[in-house]
């Protein structure tokens, strides 16, 4: 297909968004022979990793477990420079495999679909954009992501600050240089833990402003260590395919024993080695740190123990130390040297879990009735997470009905893939899969394969329209459910809950019944037909009949 071509105004699919899934996605349908229109509302491709250049933004999944592998070649060639790798680096590698495949060229970027209504009568998505561009397709895949649409709280008076602001899930292109500068940093989650250290650096004075404080494990990060590298890339077709069928979709040392299974010096023991590893394996130290609270209060009090030990000032180190939820039931933080911060001369901790901040002012903010002056203030403040991207895009299905409406009191999809009323309309790692609770890259390469084979499978046989089928998308919003609700995670305020937005339903919206669970109940339903699923033939083929 020629660039031209891919400016179509009638094609087989449209995608939302160039990140690792539109990528992925528009690869596998170009090869399939599918015509495809891709938009994406940044000036590059790579998703998250575009957006997210914030200082010290890096992964914690391991570099050797986060990158693709529907490509042999692509991932031996590959060499990730360190164990955890920064957000250049997945950067590059975003942009590299978009070269490498050829896929730039049939993306339009800086372009933001605001419309896709599904037009019964002609059974195809109308599509448009920012730009005035409008297409037919008939099949829309939203590949946006989970957590892309970044929030600055509605604080009084933020219209009137004289400083610069900036979020972290929409840093600026350019170095922003914080030299001299007396800074504000708004949030303590996986962002803000990450940044914090980094801004530090370079800042004349840092004021963290926390409303919770959060676990985080030390990365333990360093350079890739080439033998590690090596055996990694010796047995890759193995190690991914055993990734595929895992609890997360990576390999993680998992201790299958319960916490209290084991006296108090095995206990401690175990903790104190998973600390020293690293990363987010410290939740694997024994198998039901996420079932059992009295275990969970053992991994969360060693944490506690570890904070103390760290942060000199006693005072300070209470108000970092997690106290009202279970350790892993708000996301897990991975940092480098987060805690060690605290005990720099140009960096102080507020706590403003009892008083929120009051207002911000043309200078800078007050909180706890006192008054602070900031050169610039960096909100870590987190994403409408999961729906929110969905939300931006007015999506109507049949009989005009909003998505939004359908999901007034929460998303209802059948496997996080598709919801019923809205034909032809698929999601990537969406709300009721395992999505934000997995190694993404895992879950994205799963769910693409699963659309692009279900797209094949109905033009194979001249079938026009696929849909769930209400009882079975029912019965997966309860299994979601069900499955989170024998676990820790619905005790905290987290935005896996939704309980960041106010005013967003309250409940889990991931699957957190494992990755590998998943996949085969994946399998098993296209072994089945694609049981829960109905179809349509094409028009022609049905009158025909
Ligand atoms: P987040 O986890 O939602 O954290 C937002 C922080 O801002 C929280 O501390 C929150 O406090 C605080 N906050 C929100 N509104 C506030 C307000 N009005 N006043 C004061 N504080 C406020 O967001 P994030 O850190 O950007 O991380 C989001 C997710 O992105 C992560 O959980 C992770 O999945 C992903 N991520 C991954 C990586 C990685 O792979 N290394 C790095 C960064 C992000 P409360 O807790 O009280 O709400």
């Amino acid at each position: 297909m020629s660039n031209r071509d891919s400016r179509a105004s009638t094609v087989d699919a449209v995608i939302v968004g160039a990140g690792f899934s539109g990528l992925y996605l528009l690869h596998r349908l170009r090869e399939l022979g599918f015509t495809t229109r891709v938009f994406e509302r940044g000036s590059g491709v790579g998703g998250t990793w575009y957006w997210n250049r914030y200082p010290g933004a890096r992964c914690d999944v391991e570099s050797m477990q986060y990158s693709y592998s529907f490509d042999e070649d692509l991932q031996q060639e590959w060499h990730w420079p360190e164990k955890f790798s920064a957000q250049p680096d997945i950067l590059a590698y975003a942009e590299h495999v978009a070269k490498r495949f050829d896929l730039t060229q049939h993306i339009d970027f800086e372009t933001e679909v605001s419309k896709a209504h599904f037009d019964a009568a002609t059974r195809r998505w109308h599509i448009e954009t920012n730009t005035g561009a409008t297409v037919e397709t008939q099949h829309l895949i939203m590949a946006t992501g989970c957590i892309s649409t970044a929030q600055i709280p509605e604080i009084d008076g933020l219209s009137d600050y004289r400083g610069d602001t900036y979020h972290t899930g929409k840093w600026p292109h350019e170095k922003v240089d914080f030299t001299g500068q007396r800074i504000a940093v708004v949030g303590t989650g996986s962002s803000g833990i990450q940044a914090i250290p980094v801004l530090a650096e370079e800042a004349e004075h840092v004021t963290v402003f926390q409303r919770t404080p959060n676990y985080s494990i030390p990365s333990q990060n360093g350079p890739m260590h080439l033998k590690y590298e090596a055996s990694w890339k010796q047995r890759y077709s193995d190690l991914r395919e055993e990734m595929r069928y895992t609890g997360h979709g990576s390999i993680k040392d998992l201790n299958d024993k319960p916490a209290m299974s084991v006296d108090e010096d095995e206990r401690q023991a175990t903790y104190k080695e998973r600390w020293k590893i690293g990363g987010a394996g410290f939740l694997t130290s024994f198998n039901d740190l996420l079932f059992s609270q009295e275990s969970n209060d053992t991994a969360s009090e060693f944490v506690r123990q570890k904070i103390r030990q760290i942060v000199k000032d006693p005072e300070t180190a209470e108000i970092l130390a997690p106290k009202t939820y279970p350790i892993g039931t708000k996301r897990i933080c991975i940092d480098s040297g987060y805690f060690e911060t605290y005990n720099r001369d140009n960096v102080d901790l507020v706590d403003i879990s009892e008083t929120s901040i009051k207002r911000i002012t043309p200078t800078g903010l007050i909180a706890n009735d006192q008054t602070y002056d900031f050169d610039s203030i960096v909100f870590a403040t987190g994403f409408d997470a999961m729906t929110g991207t969905l939300f931006n895009v007015d999506i109507r299905g049949r009989d005009n009905l909003a998505l939004k409406e359908k999901w007034y009191a929460g998303p209802r999809t059948y496997l996080g893939l598709m919801s019923e009323a809205f034909p032809n309309l698929f999601m990537i790692t969406g709300p009721g899969s395992p999505s934000v609770k997995s190694n993404m890259m895992v879950s994205i390469e799963q769910h693409v394969d699963f659309v692009t084979e279900s797209i094949v499978h109905m033009r194979d046989r001249e079938l026009e329209l696929m849909e769930p089928e209400l009882a079975s998308e029912d019965e997966w919003v309860d299994h979601v459910q069900e499955v989170a609700n024998k676990t820790l995670f619905p005790r905290a305020n987290s935005w896996y809950m939704g309980a960041n937005i106010p005013g967003k339903p309250r409940l889990f919206m991931p699957y957190i019944g494992g990755v590998g669970t998943y996949r085969r109940k994946c399998e098993e339903i296209v072994a089945d037909g694609y049981r829960g699923f109905r179809f349509e033939p094409k028009v022609a083929a049905a009158a025909a009949e």
